[in-house]
């Protein structure tokens, strides 16, 4: 095992892993921007080093100077937590050349899950079911293209390899409007991932996300830990995620998780993963694989027992995984609602100080945040302050408990999510299950119409 990690994130996840490695008996070192010296966490690492200042882009993204503070602290290996460096191959690479672990996959890894139109091929070699589409990158050809068109069948979605964030993607309905759509996504593609490569998915129109957690050791042994549903959206950021996933079909899924498993054993994975699907009408379709921790892991530890960013910390250090794929069990069923500092239903940023933070707690409920009274949410960065995730035998449970959690939960200074939270929590369709991504949507636009004009 390391002696010493180093956390390269912030907030509630620089915390969590702060906690990973405690457990561990690892050391810790924090790196934090000039906007997190008085953090929490920061002060509980064994060493703190600043790398800069507020803006991101000059501190939590800054190469040369996480690489330093893991010098001059010894740290043996550097955890990325999610966002920021977690899947920059390069920064995986110049971890690795350094001399540090990097707690994630090979930077190889990286560079191929990163590039949509590779991933998918590989995806498709393993048997992992993709979204029908173009074979690959779309050619140049505008008569190729539209016999593409013909081929997927309309309505398609044009994405950008080299997209992410939600960023880069175009529905088209009709013939007439394709090439157009073409040519504007893959100027945009190139402007902002700097690779114009677009490639055609067909659009599915109603579909459910839901993803498949998988853990690999570096001797190609591969599980996978069940299945997340993560439908409930605004503006393809998650807002609640659930395990497992309602009204699935479990053959289906435990045909698509071995196939996933088995994908991770060809490509040589190393760590944790996730592969995300839309569902729809009983089928999976593979869209992306994320080759990091998800700010959504908590589920999946509450109903298997197992300790995800544990497992990527001892799967870097080197460990052979100690368990086997009939040894997973799900048990129960867990919810997790992201607290967001923000206006519930307007969605306007609200940072600035919180004077008092009560967290609720009892029976099957996990608060993961790094806040507290007295702490001020920087403007800087994500509006994410924490996760309540509650845990039940049944999902029935499981909600009733997050409504008690949520009533008791108080956040006094800034504006939360709370309330779109506790609203969901007795909404009827998100009762029953099975939502799908347009949901939360529709449900805002529905809302904001009728209060127009009050
Ligand atoms: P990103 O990396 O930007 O998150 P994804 O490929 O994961 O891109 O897609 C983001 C979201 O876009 C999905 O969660 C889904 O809502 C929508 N989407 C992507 N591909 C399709 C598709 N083929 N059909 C319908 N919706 C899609």
């Amino acid at each position: 095992m390391f002696g010493k990690v180093l956390i390269a994130n912030r907030g509630e996840i620089a915390l969590r892993i702060l906690r990973a490695c405690r457990e561990l008996g690892v050391r810790t070192v924090a790196v934090h921007s000039e906007a997190d010296t008085e953090a929490k966490y920061v002060k509980l690492a064994d060493e703190s080093v600043c790398i800069g200042p507020a803006s991101s882009s000059h501190s939590y993204l800054n190469i040369p100077a996480i690489i330093s503070a893991a010098e001059v602290t010894d740290a043996e290996a550097i955890h990325p937590g999610y966002g920021f460096l977690s899947e920059n191959a390069d920064f995986a690479e110049r971890v690795e050349k350094s001399g540090f672990a990097f707690i994630g996959p090979r930077p190889e890894t990286i560079r191929l899950m990163g590039d949509k139109v590779s991933a998918k091929n590989a995806m498709r070699e393993a048997g992992v079911p993709c979204v029908p589409g173009s074979e690959g990158a779309l050619p140049d050809d505008p008569k190729e293209i539209v016999k593409i068109g013909r081929a997927v069948g309309y309505p398609v979605i044009i994405k950008a390899a080299g997209g992410g964030g939600g960023r880069g993607m175009r529905v088209v309905h009709t013939e007439a409007a394709l090439l157009n759509a073409v040519n504007m996504t893959r100027s945009e593609a190139g402007a902002a991932f700097n690779n114009s490569t677009v490639y055609m998915e067909k659009f599915l129109e109603n579909p459910r996300h839901v993803e498949i957690q998988v853990l690999s050791d570096a001797h190609r042994n591969s599980v996978y830990l069940g299945e997340r549903d993560c439908s409930m959206q605004r503006r393809h950021q998650k807002v609640i995620e659930e395990a497992p996933a309602p009204d699935i079909n479990r053959r289906v899924l435990t045909r698509v998780g071995d196939r996933c498993a088995e994908a991770c054993r060809r490509i040589n994975y190393r760590g944790a993963g996730t592969f995300e699907f839309l569902y729809e009408n009983g089928e999976f379709y593979f869209i992306e694989m994320n080759t990091r921790v998800q700010v959504e892991h908590p589920v999946t530890e509450l109903i298997t027992g197992i300790d995800i960013v544990q497992a990527q910390i001892r799967i870097a250090a080197g460990e052979k995984l100690w368990f086997k794929q009939r040894d997973v069990e799900l048990r129960g069923h867990a919810i997790e609602c992201r607290i967001n500092a923000e206006d519930p239903f307007k969605f306007t940023p609200s940072p600035g100080k919180i004077n008092n933070w009560h967290p609720p707690g009892g029976p099957g409920i996990r608060v993961d945040s790094h806040a507290y009274s007295g702490y001020t949410v920087p403007p800087h960065y994500d509006s994410m302050i924490g996760k309540v995730i509650a845990y039940g035998d049944t999902r029935e449970q499981a909600i009733r408990r997050m409504r008690i959690a949520l009533s008791e939960m108080m956040v006094d200074g800034i504006k939360t999510n709370i309330p779109l939270h506790q609203d969901l929590m007795l909404d009827a369709r998100f009762i029953k299950g099975g939502a799908s991504i347009h949901y939360l949507e529709e449900k805002l636009a529905a809302k904001s119409e009728a209060t127009k004009g009050k």
